[in-house]
């Protein structure tokens, strides 16, 4: 091994605590065999996005399900991609969705857990020290190339058509001693300082990914740059390092990276870690036009968390959604399934779309769809309240001012076999509860065409005379059919089909003219527990003021 000692120590003078201090600062981690540990980890730009979402879902899935460790690391060796309260606003956002960590960046000033600190710009020293045991051993060197050398490099590249970078001839201080680089920071050089990649050209590399299965690359040849001009970090050479000491089992992250595995796998080789397992998530896609693109920050509105969260859908919903996009087999186990608890479904990574899964907005309402109608009526209540706090004032206030008449409107038709699917999200809410709060309505009754209105006006007439609030609800439709039977309609559809011109119509036409009074709607949840809900003097008032209205 190269002794290089007089380079490092000229460069890294500062630098006194070693490699092998840190790894005794952070041990192997006391988790069982086949824990996954891995981490979300983003820049500081403070958008959380679907992508980003998903990513993290994943991320916490796979390590709750093997009892490993899922940390929040944030990466901001690009301090240009950073924006003030970053961290924060990805954290607050996450949170918003369930995706809370073990460990990890609580706050700007904050660290939950022993492998801290978890924010790349506080851990420059640990980077220099690994960068200064390369250096020493000759796996590294200071570079002094200006960005004019480095431009004409490339250009000459181009135009014989090579890989461009710096490597091989190209790598003019890759043979540096350390007089001259003495010599060229005594005149106030600039540098950083290079891998000296032990790639050879034409050299390929093999591994498995965890979603894309076996990979083969060209291996990496570039003297790729380790520190930055400022003594910081590149992100490759701090993942590496991070991924090591954190005690990284799985690093999890958007198939961006996957090109630059190579440079990963390399840098753990000749930093002498042990390789992570990859997995690398394919963007989500959408179809548009007959094809597919990617979901786009840009174009898409359902890219940004702000829309789930405005539309008000239920987290529990999301996590549906997300768990469908992430293994194909959920969807059929959630059928067999219907209540278990998510995280009894065992996720894999073999079964996540190598392609990209496809976002679906008619199947994210459905799954939320059935998620709400399985709730109890003072969950949707609880949830709906607190969505509206925030984006619905109008609505909040109304569930406020009477709480148990909210509820008992939101158990109308729930906790039986098949529970009615209206809403999809809170922001449906208003529209499905209008009828009930005069401050909603408008009071405009949609009937439908098939009746007269003096027919309709008597429907309404002799239903006033037969209603009571005391009717059961197995009394009740038996009793409207008596009544419709004597008005000269069918008992039932079928009889009304046999004989159309010996009738007015049948039972259902009926109800529905009671319908349309009491809640101005052809298609409501059951009839008779709306009116009990809204009680005698109110069912009887609505029902006069139809018969004015149809007059
Ligand atoms: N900091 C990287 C990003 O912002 C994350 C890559 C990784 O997870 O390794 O995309």
């Amino acid at each position: 091994m190269a002794d290089n000692s007089d380079m490092a120590d000229l460069l890294f003078k500062d630098i006194t605590l070693t490699p092998e201090d840190y790894e005794e600062r952070y041990p192997k981690r006391n988790v069982k065999d086949g824990a996954v540990v891995t981490r979300f980890a983003p820049s500081p730009t403070g958008f959380l996005h679907f992508g980003g979402l998903f990513a993290g879902f994943i991320g916490k899935t796979a390590a709750a399900a093997s009892d490993g460790i899922f940390y929040l690391r944030i990466e901001d060796t690009d301090k240009k991609r950073e924006v003030e309260n970053g961290a924060e606003l990805i954290i607050e956002g996450l949170k918003e969705y369930g995706i809370e960590f073990d460990e990890g960046v609580v706050s700007s000033t904050e660290d939950k857990g022993d492998y801290a600190p978890y924010t790349q710009s506080k851990r420059t020293e640990i980077y220099q020290a690994y960068v200064k045991r390369l250096v020493e051993e000759g796996r590294a060197y200071p570079c002094f190339m200006t960005e004019e050398e480095i431009a004409e490099v490339r250009k000459k590249q181009e135009e014989e058509k090579l890989l461009p970078g710096i490597y091989g001839k190209y790598a003019k201080y890759s043979g540096i001693t350390a007089d001259e680089a003495k010599r060229l920071i005594g005149e106030g050089k600039e540098y950083v300082i290079r891998l000296k990649s032990p790639g050879v050209p034409g050299g390929r590399i093999k591994f498995k990914d965890l979603i894309k299965g076996e990979i083969e690359m060209d291996e990496n040849i570039l003297d790729v740059v380790l520190l930055k001009k400022d003594g910081t970090p590149t992100y490759h050479f701090a993942h590496a390092v991070d991924d090591h000491l954190m005690r990284t089992t799985h690093v999890i992250r958007g198939d961006e990276w996957l090109s630059s595995v190579p440079i990963h796998l390399q840098l753990f080789r000749v930093c002498g870690f042990k390789p992570v397992k990859y997995a690398h998530i394919s963007p989500i896609m959408k179809t548009e036009n007959g094809g597919k693109r990617k979901l786009s920050k840009r174009k898409d509105p359902e890219m940004a968390m702000s829309f789930y969260n405005e539309a008000g859908y239920p987290v529990g919903a999301v996590w549906e959604y997300l768990m469908t996009l992430a293994n194909s087999n959920y969807e059929e186990w959630r059928a067999c399934n219907k209540t278990a608890p998510i995280t009894d479904f065992k996720f894999t990574f073999a079964k996540m779309n190598k392609a990209g899964a496809l976002f679906d907005m008619v199947k994210l309402n459905d799954i939320s769809k059935n998620y709400i109608s399985l709730l109890s009526a003072e969950e949707v209540f609880d949830l709906a309240a607190q969505w509206a706090k925030t984006y619905d004032e109008e609505l909040y206030s109304l569930l406020a001012q009477d709480e148990e008449y909210a509820i008992s409107i939101f158990a109308i038709d729930r906790g039986g076999k098949k529970p009615r699917k209206d809403i999809a999200k809170w922001s449906d809410v208003k529209d499905y509860i209008e009828y009930f709060y005069t401050e909603l309505w408008d009071g405009k009754r949609d009937f439908a065409q098939t009746l007269s209105n003096a027919d309709k006006t008597q429907i309404l007439e002799a239903y006033k005379k037969v209603y009571s609030e005391d009717t059961t609800a197995e009394e009740w439709f038996p009793q409207i059919k008596e009544m419709a039977v004597e008005l000269g309609y069918a008992s039932s559809p079928k009889e009304y089909k046999a004989s159309p011109d010996s009738f007015k119509g049948h039972t259902g036409d009926v109800a529905g003219v009671i319908r349309a009074a009491i809640t101005g709607r052809q298609n409501t949840p059951d009839l008779y527990e709306i009116m009990q809900v809204l009680g005698a003097e109110e069912t009887i008032k609505r029902i006069d003021e139809a018969i004015k209205i149809l007059k």
